[in-house]
Formats: C-alpha cells, sequence, structure tokens
C-alpha cells in the first residue's frame, strides 16, 4: 500500500476511535503530516469525526488552503493544525477537541492540569492555557479562524504536548498518530481522576522524574501501540487496518 493511503486510513481511524472514545462528538478534528511532504496535512473536510471515511480526506498546505480545488465544506478551524506543523517538525499529528472534561481546566483561575495517571504521564510538565482574548480581543467568537490566530495558540503551545485553550477546548500533539490518540484517550480519564480527587482533598500527581521517566518511553513501541488496534476494533474500523 502506498505511503499515503496508509496515511489516509491512518486519518480515518484516529476519527473514529476518537469519536468512540468521546473526545471529539459531532465537532473537533485530527489531522497527520503528510507522510512525503512535510510542507502538508491531510485532515477531513467538515464532517463528524465518527463519520468520516477515506473519501472525505483532503491535502492542505501548511496555510489551510487545500492542494487541489475543493468544493465541500471546510472546517473553519484548520489553521490550528497547520500552524501547530509549521511551528513544529517533530510533531506528525494534531489534534483539536472540545472534551468537556478537560473544559474545568481551561477556564480556572487556581488549578492547572497535570499527570496524575502514568498512561498520561507525557503530557508532559506543562500544559499552558491559550487565551485568545489576549491579543485578540474579548468579542471574539472564540474559533480559530485564520493564520494569525493559529500561530499564536502554536506560540503558547511551544515545545508542550498539548494546550488548553480558554472557554473552548484543547490542542494536543504527538510523534505519531498512534502516539497522539493514545495520549488523547487517557486525557479525559486524567481529568476526571484529578477532579475527582480534588473533591477528596489532598492528593498527589506524578512528579517531575516520573514524567520525564514517562516521556523517555519510546511513543511507537509494540506496548505504546497496542491501544490503536484495541480501540480501532471497538470503533468498528479494524478493517482499515490491514496493508
Ligand atoms: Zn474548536
Amino acid at each position: 500500500m502506498e505511503r499515503i493511503e496508509r496515511a489516509r486510513r491512518d486519518v480515518v481511524i484516529a476519527n473514529r476511535i476518537l469519536a468512540h472514545q468521546k473526545v471529539l462528538d459531532a465537532y473537533g478534528h485530527v489531522s497527520l503530516r503528510h507522510p512525503d511532504d512535510p510542507q502538508k496535512y491531510l485532515l477531513a473536510r467538515s464532517c463528524s469525526p465518527g463519520m468520516v471515511r477515506t473519501s472525505d480526506i483532503v491535502e492542505f498546505w501548511l496555510d489551510g488552503r487545500p492542494v487541489s480545488p475543493e468544493t465541500r465544506p471546510l472546517y473553519m478551524e484548520r489553521y490550528i493544525h497547520g500552524a501547530v506543523y509549521e511551528r513544529r517538525p517533530d510533531v506528525k499529528a494534531v489534534l483539536h477537541s472540545h472534551a468537556e472534561d478537560v473544559l474545568p481546566f481551561a477556564i480556572s483561575k487556581t488549578t492547572r492540569l497535570r499527570p496524575v495517571i502514568q498512561a498520561v504521564g507525557d503530557m508532559g510538565h506543562d500544559v499552558p492555557v491559550w487565551d485568545i482574548a489576549d491579543r485578540f480581543g474579548d468579542d471574539t467568537n472564540l474559533l480559530v479562524l485564520n493564520m494569525e490566530q493559529g500561530r499564536d495558540l502554536a506560540a503558547c503551545l511551544a515545545c508542550n504536548r498539548m494546550a488548553l485553550m480558554r472557554g473552548h477546548g484543547f490542542v494536543a500533539a504527538g510523534a505519531s498518530v498512534f502516539d497522539l490518540v493514545r495520549l488523547a484517550v487517557y486525557v479525559p480519564r486524567n481529568a476526571r481522576v484529578l477532579m475527582a480527587a480534588m473533591r477528596m482533598g489532598e492528593h498527589r500527581g506524578l512528579s517531575k522524574g516520573e514524567i520525564d521517566a514517562r516521556l523517555a518511553l519510546d511513543p511507537d513501541s509494540p506496548a505504546m501501540r497496542r491501544g490503536w488496534e484495541f480501540w480501532a476494533q471497538e470503533a468498528g474500523c479494524d478493517d482499515l487496518l490491514a496493508d
């Protein structure tokens, strides 16, 4: 199978998994950097992630223009993806989600999201919060609608795995689509565990050394990729796994 066809199928699988796991719902999107041209990325046309098929995958330049003429509606917030790929050559997959469990941490003035369970230790040491109002004023619709806003978000993400978006959602980056999907499945679970622990009183998250140890793991090792195949089967798209 050609690399581009494999990549298209992987974008579909990622969409289906993240919809089935409720990281995405009718909204939000996941993309993959083009396997043969780092100046392009693959993202579905505007449709709900749980319904994405390979024929829905569109190639984009990093500035958000489709590579070929496209008459179908496109995601308004696609600029998030190109801006992250532009700033981070190490990133091969990008997710934008509105997962509800994460949202309290995107508006809290006192509590930051941080890893408290081992599966998501590679969330990293810092999860910055991007506030669109800081640079674009308090009368936007909160959506990322152009490259200027996307680049400002990518600058906040900087070298981290993910950044929260105030009153909106989050963006996450992966070294591969498998790496990104595994992290993304556990991010809302980590948020739920942290919220529950906070209600119980004092708690203890991962230490700096524990986070470093998780970050040192190979994100594409067979053990780390095990979830990809399991979740693909659960989402009913294991037929797309075969080469
Ligand atoms: Zn959004």
